[in-house]
């Protein structure tokens, strides 16, 4: 019989709300089980993910791995790391770039999911728009700060860039980031997985 969390990732991956401001079919990444201990909020699939529908199966992904320093068969089992992202469906794209996630997604799901995940210990908020979902407010003025600060984050939560390709410019004038942040932040993700 299947579970609470079972249902809900069936209904999540059923919907089809923006499906008329998108103009094409959605398709709702997400992953999780109840033992999950790593909860990984990004910001939205991008066109290869919407396309293979495996959560950061791109370029991204790749660098996050680097990152929190932890091979894909660990990032991709449900029962160590969840993959919940602000917008469960690829947004499209825009001028600049892809568009932000789906304002409708966060209020709909986040919180239902999240009530299903009791063991997360480690919550990683990759990019703005994650941090503005669930970074107290005034924890910090931007993106670089909050980051910075990410040690007195509270509730388990980790503020990190998000790892696309322009992450690499931002590392490069932020060199603290390799030297203290990742340090740390692989030090809590083997806490947290351990
Ligand atoms: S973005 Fe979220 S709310 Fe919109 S269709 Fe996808 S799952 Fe539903």
């Amino acid at each position: 019989m299947a579970d609470a969390l079972d249902t809900l990732l069936t209904e999540i991956r059923a919907c089809r709300l923006c499906t008329r401001a998108l103009g094409f079919e959605p398709r709702p990444v997400v992953a999780a089980t109840r033992t999950a201990r790593i909860l990984v909020i990004g910001q939205a699939p991008g066109s290869r993910v919407h396309a293979s529908g495996l959560a950061w199966d791109d370029d991204s992904g790749n660098r996050l791995r680097g990152w929190l320093a932890i091979d894909r068969e660990t990032f991709y089992d449900p029962a160590h790391v969840a993959h919940m992202p602000s917008g469960f469906c690829y947004p499209g794209k825009g001028k600049g770039g892809d568009l932000p996630p789906r304002r409708e997604c966060a209020p709909m799901w986040h919180a239902r999911l999240r009530a299903e995940l009791p063991d997360v210990r480690l919550t990683l908020l990759l990019g703005m728009h994650a941090q503005r979902l669930y970074l107290p407010r005034g924890f910090a003025p931007n993106l670089t700060e909050a980051v910075r600060a990410s040690h007195h984050a509270p509730d388990g939560l980790f503020p990190l860039p998000h790892p696309a390709w322009r992450s690499r410019l931002w590392m490069a004038r932020n060199p603290w980031f390799e030297i203290d942040v990742l340090p740390a932040l692989r030090l809590r993700v083997a806490a947290a997985l351990g």
